[in-house]
């Protein structure tokens, strides 16, 4: 009887650290291209319930491996799902430990060290999050904006970004809007600060997307063409 509880406990064990260690393990995917170039890492579903990322950053994988797009110069990191476990079990944080990835860098927790090791060699940060509410209408709310870096070709990125992306959207009320947050809006412990920390070029995409406020096909839209177009203007796809 001791004999088969100890069993089971041994085998719960070794089931909860082997999940421990898959829900650590963030999807990385990295293209490089021949020529030297601005390295980009692109980051996804941080937070799992906010899909569109997900979606957005495999599409462009797959666009990368069946060379319908090519890479002209420089590496390209897309992280598809930097909170694996939240993604597939749709919650915001990661699901055995509570933790928020997103308010979690330098503080040495193990997914975060695993993300900066990549986010420390980028020259840019593409980070992709869903938010509530149009930003245009609505300046409380975070959904529909892009978010930049404190470096002026953060700047100048997110208004391009913002332009293009514009073009696909009808009503006015729902455009993307760019935005630099105050040092003092920046959660503590987000990508945001940390990139910032290291003058990182920075771009922090929010689409309007919690409680499914558009269908996710128009959201992944939405990123594919930011994503596109900023390696595109990189210089970094080939024509
Ligand atoms: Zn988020």
């Amino acid at each position: 009887m001791f004999a088969e509880i100890f069993g089971i406990v041994i085998a719960g064990s070794a089931a909860w650290l082997a999940a421990y260690h898959i829900c650590n393990m963030p999807r990385v995917f990295t293209k490089t291209a021949s020529n030297p170039g601005p390295h980009v890492v692109i980051v996804g579903a941080t937070h799992g319930d906010e899909q569109a990322g997900f979606h957005a950053c495999k599409r462009v994988i797959r666009l990368l491996s069946d060379r319908r797009i090519r890479l002209w110069r420089g590496p390209v990191t897309i992280i598809s799902a930097a909170n694996p476990c939240g993604m597939l079990l749709d919650t915001r944080n990661m699901p055995m430990t509570r933790l928020d990835v997103n308010r979690s860098y330098g503080t040495g927790a193990m997914i975060n060290q695993k993300l900066e090791s990549h986010v420390d060699k980028a020259d840019w940060v593409l980070d992709l999050h869903e938010g509530w509410g149009f930003r245009a209408m609505n300046p409380f709310t975070v959904g529909s904006a892009i978010y930049y870096g404190e470096t002026r070709a953060s700047m100048d990125m997110a208004m391009a970004l913002k332009n293009k992306v514009n073009k696909m959207i009808q009503h006015d009320s729902m455009h993307f809007v760019s935005v630099r947050d105050r040092r003092k809006d920046i959660p503590i412990g987000s990508l945001q600060a940390y990139a910032n920390a290291q003058s990182k070029n920075y771009i922090l995409v929010e689409t309007t997307g919690l409680y499914n406020a558009q269908p996710l096909a128009v959201r992944v839209e939405q990123m594919v063409v930011m994503i596109l177009h900023c390696l595109d203007l990189l210089g970094m796809l080939a024509h």
